[in-house]
């Protein structure tokens, strides 16, 4: 109630500009973004063909059953899945959270709705994908945290952001870093420091982008190796192969 009211005395004493293309519009509701942003953003509603374990869009046609890719070989999750895809709006909020702890309520509506789309309501905990203490440091906050309480504010599934740990301060992603260098950045940094807590749980991972899945993957094998029953996992957006 109070932060409606706080929004709404904002957007009173505050021009509207959208975060994404900077137009000064009057249609900005629940986000920082313009809906003409948002509509310019691919957000996926199930009849996208993709694979099974990924979740990468295999054909644009429609939807058929049973697709695998083979860059998603030897991964360690079930399935991962994504709001849509990492342009636009959807860009303009994962670099938001970046900088400020704070998910828009349409990104978190979206968020939802992909998790209901996508049958994970069996899930029983949602684990953040850790930052390494330094760079929690640096950073203030962990932006995985921000989503993973978003969507433990809609599903009322607990979320542990701490018997997940990451070991090794991995270097910043940068362009160019192909991608074998990108996967054996994150390989073996994850440490599960409560098992006990794991034990039987059907854990969701969350993060704010799936680039190759390399980073979900071994988070999932560090929980399944502790005693998770299951591991699948949900990003706000997912990397379009080939863009990064
Ligand atoms: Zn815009
Ligand atoms: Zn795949």
């Amino acid at each position: 109630m109070l932060g409606k009211l706080k929004e709404h005395l904002y957007s009173a004493l505050l021009p509207q500009q959208c975060a994404c293309c900077r137009a000064n519009l009057a249609t900005i509701r629940n986000s920082n973004t313009c809906d003409a942003c948002w509509q310019a953003t691919t957000i996926y509603d199930g009849s996208e063909s993709i694979c099974d374990r990924c979740g990468v869009i295999v054909a644009a046609s429609s939807k058929t059953h049973d697709v695998h890719c083979w860059q998603c070989d030897g991964h360690h999750y079930e399935r991962a899945r994504a709001v849509g895809t990492y342009e636009n709006a959807l860009a303009t909020a994962v670099i938001g959270l970046k900088t400020t702890p704070k998910l828009s309520s349409r990104a978190a509506g979206l968020l939802l709705w992909a998790f209901q789309q996508n049958g994970f309501e069996n899930v029983s905990l949602i684990v953040p994908v850790p930052l390494s203490k330094r760079r929690k440091i640096e950073r203030g906050f962990n932006q995985a945290e921000v989503i993973a309480d978003a969507l433990a504010r809609g599903t009322r599934i607990k979320v542990d952001p701490n018997s997940l740990t990451r070991i090794q301060h991995s270097p910043i992603h940068r362009i160019g870093m192909d991608r074998k260098a990108r996967d054996l950045s994150v390989k073996d940094a994850f440490r599960v420091v409560r098992p006990k807590l794991l034990d039987g749980q059907s854990v969701l991972v969350v993060d704010d982008v799936f680039t190759t899945g390399a980073t979900v993957s071994y988070c999932a094998k560090a929980l399944l190796k502790c005693g998770a029953r299951s591991v699948n996992v949900l990003t706000l957006a997912r990397a379009m192969p080939g863009k990064f």
